[in-house]
């Protein structure tokens, strides 16, 4: 049971969940997975944001099992099909208009960075005009394009070439608090001797996901779209992780009250975990000459019929956000409990909406808890620049049962990673040294 040997033996050295969470899992429902010995885990993963619906959702399943029963369009490049103009429909009727928003839909690649590349090549093309401005802690994907915008060196080492095209700035809160950074930006924007050259646009995460849940202020996002309309760039913001209702509301930057030039949108996007993206942009901005940015899967037609059943089943009215906000009220408070609990003052927590964290000072704190967690039953990622955060990222339609379940695992692991810590590291003060013992 749970023999891992054939993957270990032939698949590439650059896989990794499979390495962190080292079973042959088998079957998945909600937001529970289940490994080929019976073992069931409860998911704080949910395929890094691609299940906010959970595993399996019956409602959308039901559909999808129809769909193809009936024999009808599975691969389509990007024809017209009956499962892609229902999907536009949809998406129109309960997504754009509600929030007034007029934008055109753009299907790219499946994945998450190849949205991020479209996205990127309209803000060049529109604009004749190269720098796109990334942010401090920013990921954006692995493909030369969005890895250029991606700041941890992790991946941008991996490239094996100079990323280009790119500039970094200071996220919100990088600096530390009480200091704007887009009053910098604006600055260098207004000077010509900073060596910031024009840029095309700036590409922003509302919520840094891979970054270490680093959470933008509502005023920092209205400065930035405000600096970007002071000197005619255009906002990209990259909805692939905080989208979909991850943080309590369809789009994550509605709460801003901020009008992106361009949206990237993939991940929970299809509702099932299949892959879709789709990039929208303001009208003018859809000068795309035919085919000019293809590829042979735009528009995956299962994930059509998926996403478009995620969308009529849960965003018909305001209740699923309502509840959304809810939970994550009740993992923000249990990790508030933690961080009360550690008299080091090594933990934190921070977050919006079901994208909360626990920020644990360094990697090894983080990585022993989350080793810990799944002994015990439970799958939950590490990220940020040290991997020293704790990303809770359960599903969105987790029940409060399993929810507090997943909670109380992660207590046990907290306090159980905090009691191993020797002691000569307890009696002196000063989180430095008490970090160089554990490392
Ligand atoms: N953008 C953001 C904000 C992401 O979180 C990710 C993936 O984690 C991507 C882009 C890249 O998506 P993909 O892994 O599907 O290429």
């Amino acid at each position: 049971m749970n023999d891992m040997s054939t993957i270990n033996r032939l698949e590439s050295k650059v896989r990794s969940y499979c390495r962190h969470f080292p079973v042959v899992f088998t079957k998945a429902r909600g937001a529970t997975l289940e490994d080929e010995g019976g073992n069931v885990y409860i998911d704080f993963l949910a395929g890094a944001g691609a299940l906010n619906y959970g595993h399996n959702d019956p409602a959308l399943k039901a559909k999808l099992l129809d769909y193809i029963e009936a024999d009808q369009i599975v691969h389509g490049l990007d024809m017209a099909t009956g499962a892609k103009q229902a999907f536009m429909e949809a998406f129109e009727s309960l997504i754009l208009s509600p929030r007034r928003m007029r934008y055109k839909m753009q299907f790219t690649g499946p994945t998450g960075t190849n949205a991020v590349e479209a996205a990127m090549k309209i803000a060049r093309n529109f604009t004749d005009r190269q720098t796109i401005v990334s942010f401090t802690n920013g990921f954006h994907g692995v493909t030369l394009g969005s890895v250029a915008a991606t700041g941890n060196s992790h991946f941008r080492d991996g490239c094996g070439m100079q990323p280009q095209g790119t500039a970094f700035m200071p996220y919100d809160g990088y600096m530390g608090d009480g200091i704007d950074t887009t009053e910098y930006l604006d600055k260098m924007l207004a000077d010509g001797s900073s060596g910031l050259d024009h840029p095309a646009a700036v590409i922003v995460e509302t919520v840094q996901g891979e970054g270490g849940i680093n959470v933008a202020r509502n005023e920092w996002l209205r400065s930035l779209e405000a600096v970007c309309r002071k000197h005619g760039i255009l906002l990209i913001v990259d909805e692939i992780q905080a989208g979909c209702g991850r943080t309590g509301t369809f789009f994550s930057f509605e709460e801003a009250g901020i009008s992106p030039d361009i949206i990237t949108l993939s991940k929970s996007l299809s509702g099932y975990g299949l892959p879709l993206s789709l990039v929208l942009m303001k009208p003018e901005l859809d000068q795309w000459k035919p085919g000019e940015h293809n590829g042979t899967f735009r528009g995956n037609n299962l994930a059509f019929v998926t996403a478009r059943a995620a969308l009529e089943e849960y965003w018909r009215d305001g209740s699923f956000e309502r509840e959304v906000r809810r939970k994550g009220g009740i993992v923000r408070e249990r990790l508030e409990r933690l961080v009360d609990l550690d008299e080091r003052g090594v933990l934190s927590a921070r977050g919006r909406g079901m994208m909360q964290a626990l920020d644990c000072t360094i990697g090894e704190l983080a990585t022993r808890i989350s080793a810990l967690a799944f002994e015990k039953g439970l799958i939950m990622e590490t990220s940020g620049s040290d991997d020293q955060v704790l990303k809770c990222l359960m599903p969105l339609t987790i029940s409060d049962e399993e929810l507090e379940r997943g909670l109380s695992i992660l207590e046990e692991s907290v306090i159980e990673a905090l009691s191993e810590i020797p002691e000569e590291a307890l009696d002196k003060d000063g989180e430095k040294l008490w970090m160089e013992v554990l490392a």
